[in-house]
């Protein structure tokens, strides 16, 4: 992991929704954790509903949500959702300077342009004027699909060109760098620097080298997004990529992933792929299990997703590794805080390496859940911590513990796992 990039930094949001910071390391500025934004599927005129994904989505751990504002009935609507909300608000502004006057009148907390489609110097100098005496940031998004080529810069596009002439994208991060100097330069002259910057593309490729080559001119922080990911199930590879590039490359300070789907999920693979690099505490348990193999001997699949649903409650990060069988189980054990491995329609639990069940397979699931809760308030009480191991967890004998006959196969005796009747000691405590 590269250490991260410093920025200066912005703060969204006020004393009522709370402050969210983004980059920093600039100015004397601590950065601030890498924030999770998302945004809202639905009409924003449509109060009720509005308010209701919003307070989903930051219930799922969303920072920052941002809103569409198309019309003038999106930003009257603000006055109402405004209230009822916890989170700050974003106005996602296109096409019309207006909607984000009036968004700013109404209290939000942030404001999206496009350069795109909102390029007339009075009219954003009007916007930066609304929101410089509001306090309020300004992202700039130059999204791939947005960007036109401007006549009145060719000699900065001829220059740039040469830069990245070797480059397969090229011509796009000539026109991109063109625009955002083109476009900050009126903020810079209204002495506006309360600046974020994306720049969005579907091609995660051209992703990575836009955000890089932004990351090495401004010193703003980076909202890191792939534009149009489509599907969770194909858009999840195409965001996490590119986004986890860079991130662990120092580059980025807020990200939002953009999926064809519910904005919950976005939020938690936003999370997720913040956690996995460290660069976000978890929040709740920290799951790991096995793919299964021809080895297993019990409903694993099931089991992961009912533990996973079920642990939804805890809030420690307690590592539970749910595993197959002995063969990677005790290892995976002993790295966690609660384990369970499972052999021939049973499961053996570890606490912290300590053994405390063998039972059968239908008790498996009560058990593992009322050992992470146990565990949970121990950790409350400050009479265990998480991480710590304790002892070192040995195989179990697969004939006493498991009866799935590990031993006979490794003596020889048999050829594979063999049934319950192997059974001796396994008895359900
Ligand atoms: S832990 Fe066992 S069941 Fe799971 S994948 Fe590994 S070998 Fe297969």
């Amino acid at each position: 992991m590269t250490p991260r990039r410093p920025t200066r930094q912005v703060t969204v949001g006020d004393d009522r929704v709370g402050k969210v910071r983004i980059g920093g390391g600039v100015g004397g500025t601590t950065p601030a954790p890498v924030s999770v934004q998302s945004m809202t599927a639905g009409y924003t005129h449509e109060v009720d509903t509005c308010v209701a994904e919003i307070n989903k989505l930051a219930a799922a751990g969303a920072d920052i949500v941002r809103v569409a504002v198309p019309g003038k009935n999106d930003t009257q609507a603000l006055k109402d959702i405004l209230p009822q909300v916890r989170v700050p608000i974003v106005a996602d502004v296109h096409f019309h300077f207006g909607r984000a006057l009036e968004s700013v009148e109404a209290g939000v907390h942030k404001i999206r342009l496009n350069p795109g489609n909102i390029n007339d110097r009075k009219q954003v100098e009007d916007v930066i004027a609304a929101c410089k005496d509001k306090n309020i940031p300004i992202r700039i998004g130059v999204n791939e699909g947005s960007i036109v080529e401007r006549r009145d810069k060719q000699k900065r596009l001829k220059e740039l060109g040469g830069v990245f002439s070797d480059n397969k994208h090229g011509h796009f991060l000539a026109i991109m760098i063109t625009k955002l100097e083109e476009y900050l330069d009126i903020f810079y002259d209204n002495d506006f620097y309360d600046i974020t910057i994306s720049a969005k593309s579907p091609d995660p490729s051209l992703v990575i080298a836009a955000y890089t080559e932004v990351s090495k001119r401004f010193d703003h922080p980076l909202h890191l997004g792939v534009t149009h990911a489509g599907p969770k199930e194909t858009g999840t590879i195409r965001s996490v990529v590119p986004l986890g590039h860079l991130l662990a490359s120092g580059i980025g300070d807020t990200i939002r992933i953009s999926y064809a789907n519910d904005p919950v999920y976005e939020v938690e693979d936003g999370l997720e792929l913040l956690y996995v690099l460290g660069l976000r505490e978890r929040v709740g348990v920290d799951l790991i299990g096995c793919p299964t193999c021809g080895r297993i001997q019990v409903d694993l699949f099931t089991l992961i997703q009912d533990v996973r649903a079920k642990l939804s409650e805890l809030v420690l990060p307690i590592k539970v590794a749910v595993m197959g069988c002995i063969v990677n189980g005790p290892g995976e054990a002993e790295g966690a805080d609660v384990a369970i491995f499972a052999g021939n329609k049973r499961g053996i639990i570890y606490v912290q390496g300590q053994k405390v069940a063998n039972v059968p397979e239908e008790e498996i699931l009560e058990r593992l859940l009322h050992e992470c809760r146990q565990f949970e308030e121990k950790v409350q009480r400050g009479e265990a911590k998480l991480g710590e191991k304790v002892v070192e967890i040995a195989p179990p004998d697969p004939i006493g513990e498991l009866g799935s006959g590990f031993s006979k196969i490794a003596a020889g005796e048999v050829d594979q796992p063999t049934g319950p009747t192997q059974l001796t000691v396994g008895k359900s405590e």
